[in-house]
């Protein structure tokens, strides 16, 4: 079985068993509605979607302008959240490490559940771990934040431009993004690896937007996926709707 047709199986029947195993791990109290935040920048017991991308877009431009609170990262907190945990968001990201979600959004403890992997590319098994929050939790806002010069997108599109067969490790990320880098290099634009980036934030958007355990919580207005470009230089994240 190829990687790819393995990927393909596994996708279709892991998701409910990736699920239930994310669950009996983070299985426990949720503090109770209305608690307040220990420190610095509060959240709404129950953000709508809107409030959490509102938090999200604040704590950047704090970042930003180099004026952090660094809310919610003192040992009160900690052991208010040891308890449970309620997120309000989901960012999946990549892994390059100057790109923490945390910091660029200047959130602390119990605030985001985080997803990185090379270039946000996902399988079933990151699947079920970008489902957990939003399917058991209800968690309002889910992120998917691509990154300038990304550099496994950048080994991705060196590869396939090139013909050149990248390191086994290294395939499967390059077959996973080829598709994105087919729709950067119809658009005939200068930097394929910056269009590779933002095609890839896009599509996984809008793949995640299809994903049937997603998809209901997105139509009660429950849920909305948004993608992000966060440039290396700034430290801005943009929106994308
Ligand atoms: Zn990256």
């Amino acid at each position: 079985m190829t990687q790819i047709d393995r990927r393909t199986v596994l996708r279709q029947a892991g998701v409910a068993a990736g699920l239930a195993a994310v669950g009996t791990v983070a299985a426990g109290a949720v503090p109770a509605a209305g608690t307040p935040l220990s420190s610095g920048v509060s959240a709404p017991a129950h953000p709508t979607p809107h409030e959490a991308l509102t938090l999200l877009k604040e704590g950047n431009d704090r970042f930003v302008a180099g004026e952090m609170t660094h809310p919610n990262q003192d040992p009160a907190r900690r052991k208010e959240v040891a308890a449970g945990q309620e997120p309000f968001a989901v960012v999946f990201s990549c892994i390059d490490s100057r790109v923490p979600p945390e910091i660029v959004f200047d959130r602390g403890l119990g605030d985001l559940f985080v997803i990185r992997t090379g270039a946000q590319d996902y399988d079933c098994l990151i699947e079920g771990s970008v489902e957990y929050g939003p399917v058991l939790d209800h968690t309002p806002l889910l992120v998917v934040m691509g990154h300038q010069r990304c550099g496994a997108v950048t080994a991705a599109v060196n590869a396939l431009e090139s013909g050149t067969t990248p390191a086994p490790n290294l395939d499967a990320v390059v077959q996973s993004l080829s598709l994105a880098y087919a729709v950067a290099k119809k658009t005939g634009a200068d930097d394929l690896v910056e269009a590779t980036v933002r095609a890839q934030i896009r599509l996984t958007a809008r793949a995640l937007r299809r994903d049937p355990a997603l998809r209901p919580n997105i139509a009660r207005g429950m849920l909305t996926v948004v993608g992000a470009y966060y440039s290396l230089e700034t430290g801005e994240v943009s929106w994308q709707p």
